[in-house]
């Protein structure tokens, strides 16, 4: 009787493995970081043999710290950072370049060149994304043009270009299945998230030869088995999904309308538009959220820049506080800013304001203002951004919010948390296991092989979740927010 789903979680710094019990809950997990390496300004790029063995080891780590061998796995699912490009020699395995990072600018050039081109329209159209090097396929571009000789090998079928999921089921089926699935394509820039097939016009835009791409797939389902050398036994692979889609699935945002935000160095927030891709006015992302059983659900996505990392420039820049969770307490120790805000927009603004002039302010200050206030501030920074990108959602969506679902570092915060609760006028809620991202890969891959019946079944497993209610009247939180609204404004377009 298997009694464990092993999720494998590739993110950014490291590699993780966790195992989940019928019950949803964490029995071990396992991780290890990696190399970042910035080999020019900009440039962000890991090792895919580096990731690949430490993904490895995680998942082998996890089985002996459990006492488990493979036998005890019903399936294995993977969520992975997004966007990162791979390309490898099909015989032999091999990367020809290492990953780009998502993170990673050095396809900037390929990028102003679809631009000059005009094709910024097109591309929004058929991939629900904007011209960014954010995006795997001008990664692509670049490594092919890098590499000599690559173009021609790759239009001779010799080169495999994918995701870090598709990356790492290469691997573990020992080289037999070249796949990924809805969520990971929907990132690429050359996936058509309408039609769902690679889509010919951005394949040429890009030149890029369709022989080296995966296969798109469900999300949930067989992708293939896991070679017994790896974890001293055969596992199927039944589920996959990018961090983001794996964390919104994890939260059990089934229908749409459901919302989740991830509270860590930035927020993302996703929400579920059904089987209807919501088209955005405000500069939002239209992704795919996953495949199931042939059936296709989209998400709207879009992110805050600056969210925990306010916090962290609390405590580092300016010394305000020695933990991140101080700041809690900091926070109650006022009963308000005294109508101080402080926008974070270190880096430019994100959705809906789109300002990459934009530098972070501090406003209102007087002779009083204390440093619990401005501590203060930094919290609810990151609430009235969220209820900025919350707004354009529901306004492109058209669909009515109830709730708010939360994770990432940052939610522990209740304070945090009860102003949101606040700001947005809708409740919060808090999941028990926070593992959000990794239980998403897992219930992906359980529901593929009946080890969890359907949703409700994975639904009922889940611990008791806290919720956050709102306190505030809408008149003072209204009132709250337009003096945000005031200090972005006085944000705007500052860098020359
Ligand atoms: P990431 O995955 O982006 O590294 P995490 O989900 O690990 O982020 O969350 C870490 C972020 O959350 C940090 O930016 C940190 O400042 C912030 N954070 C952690 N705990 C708290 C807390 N109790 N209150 C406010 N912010 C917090």
């Amino acid at each position: 009787m298997s009694r464990y789903i092993l999720a494998l979680d590739q993110g950014t710094t490291s590699s993780r493995a966790l195992l989940f019990d019928h019950g949803g809950a964490v029995v071990a997990q396992d991780q290890y970081e990696f190399t970042q390496s910035f080999p020019n300004p900009g440039w962000v790029e890991h090792d895919p043999l580096e990731i690949w063995e430490s993904q490895l080891r995680a998942a082998r780590g996890v089985l002996a710290k459990a006492g488990a061998a493979a036998s005890d796995l019903a399936a294995v699912g993977i969520t992975n950072q997004r966007e990162t490009a791979v390309v490898w020699e099909r015989a032999s395995g091999l990367p020809i370049y290492p990953a780009i990072v998502w993170q990673s600018r050095q396809s900037v050039s390929v990028c102003d060149d679809l631009r000059r081109r005009g094709l910024e329209e097109e591309v929004k159209r058929r991939t629900g994304l904007v011209i960014d090097a954010y995006f795997s396929g001008t990664k692509v571009r670049f490594i092919l043009d890098a590499v000599e000789g690559a173009q021609q090998r790759a239009e001779a079928g010799e080169l495999c270009f994918g995701t870090v999921d598709s990356w790492l089921l290469y691997k573990l089926t020992g080289g037999r299945i070249h796949a990924t699935e809805y969520s990971n394509a929907s990132r690429t820039l050359l996936y058509n998230i309408h039609e769902r097939r690679w889509d010919d016009f951005m394949l040429s835009a890009l030149d890029i030869p369709r022989a080296m791409l995966p296969e798109v797939r469900d999300s949930s389902g067989e992708f293939g088995v896991v070679d017994a050398e790896w974890l001293g036994g055969e596992v199927p692979v039944a589920g996959i999904a990018g961090d983001q889609q794996a964390a919104l699935f994890g939260q059990g945002c089934f229908e749409s309308g459901r919302l989740k935000n991830t509270y860590g160095t930035g927020c993302f927030l996703l929400m579920n538009t059904g089987t209807e891709p919501a088209k955005s006015e405000s500069g939002l992302l239209t992704t795919l959220a996953w495949g199931i059983n042939g059936q296709v659900e989209y998400a709207l996505e879009g992110s805050v820049f600056v969210a925990g990392a306010a916090v962290q420039w609390l405590r580092d820049g300016l010394g305000l506080i020695e933990t991140a969770a101080e700041s809690e307490s900091m926070a109650r120790g006022v009963p308000d800013t005294g109508g101080v805000y402080l926008v974070p927009a270190f880096t430019g603004l994100g959705a809906p304001y789109w300002d990459e002039r934009a530098r972070g302010v501090l406003v209102g200050l007087t002779r009083g203002t204390t440093r619990e206030q401005i501590v203060r501030a930094g919290l609810e920074s990151i609430a009235f951004s969220s209820r900025d990108v919350v707004d354009a959602m529901v306004a492109d969506a058209g669909l009515s919010l109830d709730c708010l679902r939360v994770d990432g570092g940052a939610c522990q915060n209740d304070f945090l948390m009860q102003f949101q609760a606040d700001i947005l006028g809708r409740r919060v809620e808090r999941p028990a296991v926070l593992e959000v991202t990794a239980l998403g890969a897992a219930a992906l891959a359980g529901l593929g092989v009946g080890f969890w019946r359907d949703r409700a079944d994975l639904e009922a497993s889940k611990g008791p979740t806290t919720l956050f209610e709102p306190r505030l009247g809408a008149g003072e939180a209204d009132l709250l927010y337009r003096g945000w609204q005031r200090a972005v404004e006085r944000s705007r377009d500052w860098a020359e």
